[in-house]
């Protein structure tokens, strides 16, 4: 009861964003119902590199409950190391560093367990080993897990006609992925991990980390897309986890708004499940082909449902949320860009209904080594646009993504942003 109470806390300010736990979301949690070819649900605390993680929140919730501390030292926890102990709610400065003994028990920390937690977690159980600025002012970090594995973290820069400047960060779920898209680099490793919330969490701190090293507010990040490595609906139950921990007010505040988990949707029923628990969430749907046969060309999972499903899935998705989801796809030269691609693309969003009718991103394929092995290349930009004015003509909300200096965008779909080539 005691950690199902603590969990509460820290949704609670998100109660209307994401749907409050009940036992089934541990159950989700622990990922029973993530059908294969997933690998096991990692237990909280699983990495072999101890000491655990702050933001590992199964953890500090079984050492809550073990030391008999109240909902408001957890949030006075998070509170004093998310925003260096200042009044209020809404992360100001980030830290690496653990809370000292005194900045604990100032605040009326329990002596003896802030002591105990201080010995048994640390600040990040993850680290940068490299940071490679773009030409377009963003930064890709290389981030080490506790598992020896790595992960790319992108951070994009967007500039508006006012000069003001925020930043989105692209997160990766996973550790390679085991969905297979056809144009993609990370799928040709196949899934190596799962990433826990907190290594999930620790990419944005990382984000904001180097951001402030740059003289950067950390509150110009105002943005996270789940476009990185990895299937995120793969990974339900710790991306969820993470969703909680990105949106609550006391750890980093984000509105669920600005957030997009982009999926190319291997189970549609998980697109149901998402809609049941993180409905303000965006989603934005990697389709790459409206009919079953072309979205198979490029999406080999899309094998085990039917694009009928996948429809339906959306359209529980759009009722429960209140708005259609983006539809990216991917532009690839002689497969999907096609007139006859093109109306089926426009029949399929047209379908979704009047109200709640999705966007459709368009994206000129970007040169990959993996789509290299199919001889896919970029079409013609009178052919783009062509395709585009097909869907305008069909009154279909769209437009196209043309690449940012670097090759990467926020609005690329996932598989896209060519990590690590
Ligand atoms: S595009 Fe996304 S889902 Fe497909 S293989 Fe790449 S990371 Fe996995």
């Amino acid at each position: 009861m005691f950690l199902l109470r603590i969990y509460l806390l820290l949704c609670a300010s998100t109660a209307t964003a994401l749907a409050p736990p009940t036992p089934t979301h541990f159950r989700l949690a622990r990922g029973s119902l993530i059908p294969p070819p997933l690998l096991p649900p990692l237990a909280p605390n699983a990495t072999p590199n101890n000491p655990m993680s702050l933001l590992d929140l199964d953890s500090i919730e079984h050492f809550a409950e073990s030391h008999g501390l109240k909902e408001a030292h957890v949030s006075m926890l998070y509170n004093v190391f998310l925003r260096r102990g200042s009044a209020g709610c809404g992360l100001s400065e980030p830290r690496s560093d653990l809370p000292s003994l005194s900045e604990l028990t100032d605040k009326s920390f329990p002596k003896s367990a802030a002591s105990s937690l201080l010995s048994s977690f640390s600040a990040l159980s993850t680290s940068v080993s490299k940071v490679v600025p773009s030409s377009s002012g963003g930064y890709r970090l290389l981030i080490l897990l506790p598992t020896g594995q790595s992960i790319e973290t992108v951070i994009i820069k967007h500039t508006h006609t006012n000069g003001k400047t925020r930043y989105t960060v692209c997160l990766s779920s996973q550790v390679g992925c085991a969905r297979a898209c056809s144009f993609c680099a990370t799928g040709t490793i196949g899934l190596k991990e799962n990433l826990p919330a907190s290594s999930i969490l620790e990419q944005f701190l990382h984000a904001q980390l180097l951001l402030a090293s740059k003289d950067i507010p950390a509150s110009s990040l105002t943005n996270v897309v789940f476009m990185g490595q990895g299937e995120p609906l793969d990974n339900y139950g710790e991306v969820l986890k993470s969703l909680r921990g990105l949106t609550h007010q006391c750890l980093f505040n984000l509105s669920p708004s600005r957030i997009t988990v982009s999926t190319v949707a291997p189970v549609p029923s998980i697109i149901k499940r998402l809609a049941d628990d993180a409905p303000a969430v965006n989603l934005a749907v990697s389709l790459h082909g409206a009919t079953q046969e072309l979205r198979e060309l490029t999406v080999p999972s899309a094998r085990g449902t039917s694009i009928e499903e996948l429809g339906a899935a959306l359209d529980y998705h759009a009722k429960k949320s209140g708005r259609g989801a983006m539809l990216e796809y991917l532009l690839i030269d002689g497969v999907n860009d096609g007139d006859l691609a093109a109306e089926s693309l426009a029949s399929f969003a047209r379908a979704r209904g009047s109200q709640l009718k999705p966007y459709v991103n368009l994206i000129p394929y970007n040169p990959t080594l993996a789509g290299a092995a199919f001889s896919y290349k970029t079409p013609t930009d009178e052919r783009i646009n062509s395709f585009h004015a097909l869907l305008k003509n069909e009154k279909i909300q769209s437009s196209v993504r043309w690449s940012s200096a670097d090759g990467r965008d926020a609005g690329a779909a996932c598989g896209q942003l060519v990590l690590g080539e």
